[in-house]
């Protein structure tokens, strides 16, 4: 039970922690709600009273009046704040993104890619999309057990003179003033009290348990209504292999086999048991003041008050209850959120700043580097060790898998070596700070993102950026032909997510553009992993080849499986199964007739004969 209360606060925490008062519009508009319909019985008992009491005419005017006003009040009141607490959660899916996203952009590089950890992001969207449990349901309990514990409270002090008013002086009734007839109300309170909200609870936590499920259904309907639309590359495929027809029965016979309808019904008698104990137990209670009054302990208008009382406290205790319940069983949801932002960062965070230097006089060292991924027994790299100095173009080849990227990632530090350091001017990388480290390197992965902004920010890489330079180096990348026919120059969106106007880039220029990113940042070190492996060999040859030229005293690393691309560079390293095997200029590798070089250039020579 510890554990629950925990889970729930934190929850309540973590909501309160987001900028609109979510919380404190919820419990004002909660409490007005639980008090409304007790100025009703307040007053309809009093003017009852009064009726067939004194008939005050003045004082009947002015508790109608007043009974009026008051509901108007009241009315009004709950109106407006329900519409503040509407305001208030508006955009709590923006911010429950806000949440997610963040700590999936913060979270090391390592974890961020982890596929297990992907899969809890998600599982937590199914579960907040689909049946809102997670904070989602925990505002809604919070709100109705708000509510609940004001309507007990409220009745309890409403109906507490029914058990002190005695009938009259030797009235044959005079047996409901005793303990028994007391205990006998009261055991029937505890039976509406504990035994019909435990009923409805069973039946939340068969809905519950439920959702497990419905994120299953979910990322079915997911797939089929929003990735197969959304991606036009499937519905490619999907309409060459013919495949609409197994797609749709597959769908069809997930949503068949679904237990969904069994589930309603259980729940459905669940509700049904609460409710019937619910009216029996408060029919015998009503029966109690009823006989009370006709014994003459309490006049007409308190039967209004009691019989109120009593159907709120019912009322209000199962509130109360349920959302307890409710709260409880969205504990797990609750959890895998909790669970998820409690990821650590556990790559070190060096504090050294990195030496400015106009001069650029870097060196980079890999020092018998092995690395695996996690879950992984094999080695992506083995014993690694090279120089990269000031000024140096280094040409890194090898098939695909032989480590290449990850070198790289290691270098960037979106990964620590396993076993052995990579040095910065003799320093261990993991040493400086890491913003200031990356200052230093120009990237484009294989795997590049551009995003939907305008050209001139996915240039700059910020909303600011000076436009004579973002021209200068999309000319250099070779994107001016294409900018020339874009009629918003850099301020044209790319892709249409953000603008309706934005255009949609060809994977090469796509490549022309990430290229100018890098060469914008205007850093010592330029590392191209082979983004322009959507080009044909000629191509990529040509771009390699002039991108030697543009990137000038900057220090470059070219990754390429292709080795006709790279063989411009005076220094070659070749990557196989994760190691490097051989170093040398393009001729003295080829030179060696029993080496990987020389036997990967003749199996790729033959299909480019021209660049060769
Ligand atoms: P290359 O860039 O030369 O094509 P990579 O560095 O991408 O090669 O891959 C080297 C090895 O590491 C391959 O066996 C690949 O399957 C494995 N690998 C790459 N990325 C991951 C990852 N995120 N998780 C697990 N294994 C990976």
């Amino acid at each position: 039970m510890r554990k629950h209360i925990k889970s729930i606060f934190r929850g309540l925490k973590l909501i309160s922690s987001f900028p609109k008062p979510i919380l404190q519009s919820s419990a004002i508009s909660a409490v007005v709600r639980a008090g409304i319909p007790f100025i009703n019985i307040w007053f309809a008992a009093q003017i009852l009273n009064e009726l067939v009491g004194g008939r005050n005419q003045s004082r009947l005017t002015f508790l109608v009046i007043l009974t009026i006003g008051l509901n108007l009040l009241g009315q009004v009141a709950n109106r407006a704040l329900e519409k503040w607490h509407d305001y208030c959660r508006a955009n709590f899916w923006q911010l429950m993104s806000k949440l997610i996203s963040d700590k999936m952009l913060t979270m090391d590089y390592i974890d961020a890619e982890n596929p297990d950890i992907r899969q809890k992001q998600s599982d937590i969207w199914g579960h907040h999309n689909g049946m809102g449990f997670g904070l989602s349901r925990l505002i809604e309990a919070y709100d109705g057990l708000i509510q609940g514990i004001i309507r007990v409270g409220l009745s309890v002090a409403f109906a507490f003179t029914l058990f002190t008013t005695r009938t009259p002086e030797g009235s044959s009734f005079a047996f409901l003033d005793s303990v028994w007839a007391v205990i006998v109300v009261l055991l029937l309170l505890c039976i509406s009290m504990f035994v019909a909200p435990y009923f409805t609870m069973l039946g939340g936590r068969v809905l519950a348990n439920a959702s497990e499920e419905n994120n299953q259904g979910n990322r079915v309907f997911t797939f089929y209504f929003w990735t197969m639309i959304g991606k036009s590359e499937l519905g490619k495929d999907i309409r060459i292999y013919n495949q609409q027809d197994s797609i749709s029965r597959g769908v069809e016979s997930y949503f068949k086999n679904s237990k969904w309808l069994a589930l309603s019904k259980i729940v459905g008698r669940y509700q049904f048991i609460s409710s019937f104990i619910n009216h029996t137990t408060n029919g015998l209670i009503y029966l109690f003041v009823a006989m009370k009054a006709f014994a003459g302990a309490f006049g007409v208008g308190s039967i209004v008050q009691y019989v109120g009382a009593i159907t709120q406290f019912a009322n209000g205790f199962n509130d109360t209850l349920v959302n307890l319940g409710n709260m409880i069983n969205n504990n797990p949801y609750a959890e895998k959120i909790f669970e998820f932002l409690d990821i650590p960062n556990e790559k070190y965070q060096g504090t050294l700043p990195v030496e400015k230097r106009d001069d650029t006089d870097f060196d980079i060292e890999f020092k018998d580097v092995s690395f695996k991924y996690p879950g992984s027994d094999t080695y992506a790299l083995k014993n690694v060790s090279f120089k990269l100095e000031i000024g140096q173009r280094l040409a890194v080849v090898g098939m695909n898998g032989s480590g290449k990227t990850t070198m790289i990632k290691l270098l960037c530090r979106l990964y620590d070596p396993t076993e052995g350091e990579i040095t910065l001017n003799g320093i261990d990388i993991k040493k400086y700070n890491y913003d200031e480290y990356m200052n230093i390197f120009g990237v484009v992965f294989q795997d590049f993102a551009l995003l939907p902004f305008t050209l001139g920010q996915n240039v700059a890489a910020s909303v600011d950026y000076d436009g004579d330079r973002a021209m200068k180096v999309l000319e250099d990348s070779g994107f001016d032909r294409r900018l020339e026919s874009m009629p918003k120059g850099l301020d044209t969106y790319i892709y249409k997510n953000f603008e309706e106007d934005g255009v949609e880039v060809s994977g090469g220029e796509a490549q022309k553009i990430a290229l100018a990113r890098a060469l914008y940042k205007n850093t010592p070190f330029i590392v191209l992993d082979e983004p322009t492996a959507a080009l044909d060999p000629i191509a990529e040859y040509e771009i390699y080849t002039k991108f030697n030229e543009i990137v000038g005293e900057k220090t470059a690393v070219y990754i390429s499986h292709r080795l006709s691309s790279c063989r411009f560079c005076d220094d070659i390293v070749v990557f196989h199964e994760g190691e490097l095997i051989q170093r040398g200029s393009h001729e003295g590798l080829l030179a060696d007739a029993d080496g990987k070089y020389h036997e990967l250039w003749n199996a790729q020579a033959q299909y480019y004969a021209v660049s060769a």
